[in-house]
């Protein structure tokens, strides 16, 4: 995550770039933990998250840096949480101005005023940015605004294009701290660094992109999803494996079946042959993932048998391979981990 940080650094300061990094720590810091990343992001100019208690929870650890809140208040309760404990808002709908106009001058928040600027999920657009923008300004609980967007096909050549200039014309004039850039728009988007960046997916070595590993963008996989074979079978040809004989053999071959399933946050979607690591080696999955188990084709891991460690991702078998093998991306696999999973943390 240390190594993550410091490329995403580097894009920001690139071309004698100097835009803020706020590390994306949403999520259980995307299945990662909290406070792991709150200890491997030292350098981030903030973090931010969506959920409220995990805002406290950073300040109960001691975090006294900026904390962004990406989705604003959802209620009058949050504002306050936000006025006694110095967290940057975003603003995204009337309800939000009407909470902040409201509080007094004795505290004052920065607040984030967000641009629909495509994605039509939050964000003000037209006329009712600039009203938005007058609004905060003249309210005493205000310190300062920024003015954000979130872009909707940042991963697509030219995509974040129209959105740029959607947001350039609404932003036109007005004063203020500009923020757009995800991890995709930061990594190939120089121009829209602006002042701050936040970038999420990229600082736990997940790609951006459907069609670039992260290895080429040189990340590194924070997380490696482990287990070991727990038995082995030996098919003869026509046998089936697991939950509805999705699998047969059409030779004789050696499966392993490895304690990880669903349960644990391995996609059930997942089809036979997706990509996975016994004792280091490349092989794939046979048959249905079950609630605790999965089975792998031992045919190229010969030496391979119960004890055997097995990769689900991680260094050799990236998320995202397993996630497109699955129909999904790789974020969702790893905010996803699950409770269960024992957690080990290595330097
Ligand atoms: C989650 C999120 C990000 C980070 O996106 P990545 O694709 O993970 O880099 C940035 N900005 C906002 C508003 C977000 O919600």
């Amino acid at each position: 995550m240390r190594h993550n940080f410091a490329v995403a650094r580097a894009h920001a300061r690139a071309a004698g770039g100097a835009a803020a990094v706020w590390a994306v720590v949403k999520a259980n810091a995307y299945g990662h933990g909290l406070r792991r990343a709150m200890a491997a992001f030292p350098e981030a100019d903030g973090l931010a998250v969506v959920e409220f208690d995990m805002a406290a929870r950073l300040r109960d650890w001691g975090g006294s840096g900026r904390i962004l809140m990406l989705e604003g208040a959802f209620d009058r309760h949050d504002v306050a949480q936000a006025l006694d404990s110095g967290l940057d808002l975003v603003v995204h709908h009337d309800e939000q101005l009407a909470w902040l106009a409201e509080a007094g001058s004795d505290r004052t928040v920065r607040v984030w005023l967000k641009f629909n600027s495509g994605m039509n999920r939050l964000g003000f657009v037209g006329e009712a940015f600039r009203r938005a923008h007058a609004t905060l300004s003249a309210a005493p609980a205000v310190a300062a605004i920024g003015l954000m967007t979130h872009f909707a096909n940042s991963d697509l050549p030219g995509g974040a294009e129209e959105a740029l200039a959607r947001f350039a014309e609404a932003t036109r004039g007005i004063d203020g701290p500009r923020s757009l850039a995800n991890s995709a728009a930061l990594i190939d988007l120089p121009h829209v660094r602006a002042d701050a960046v936040r970038p999420g997916v990229m600082l736990y070595g997940g790609s951006p992109f459907a069609d670039r590993s992260a290895a080429s963008l040189g990340l590194r996989a924070a997380m490696t999803l482990e287990s070991r074979v727990i038995a082995v079978q030996d098919l003869v040809p026509g046998d089936a494996v697991g939950y509805g004989s999705t699998f047969r053999a059409e030779r004789p071959m050696r499966i392993g079946v490895v304690a990880c399933g669903y349960a644990d946050g391995y996609p059930r979607h997942a089809p036979s042959g997706t990509p996975v690591a016994v004792d280091g080696v490349l092989t794939r999955t046979v048959g249905r993932v079950a609630m605790d188990m999965l089975m792998v084709d031992l045919t190229p891991v010969p030496s391979g048998g119960v004890g055997s460690r097995v990769e689900l991702w991680g260094e050799t078998v990236p998320v995202d391979a397993v996630a497109a093998a699955a129909g999904t991306i790789g974020y969702e696999l790893m905010c996803a981990l699950a409770p269960r999973v024992a957690v080990r943390a290595e330097d």
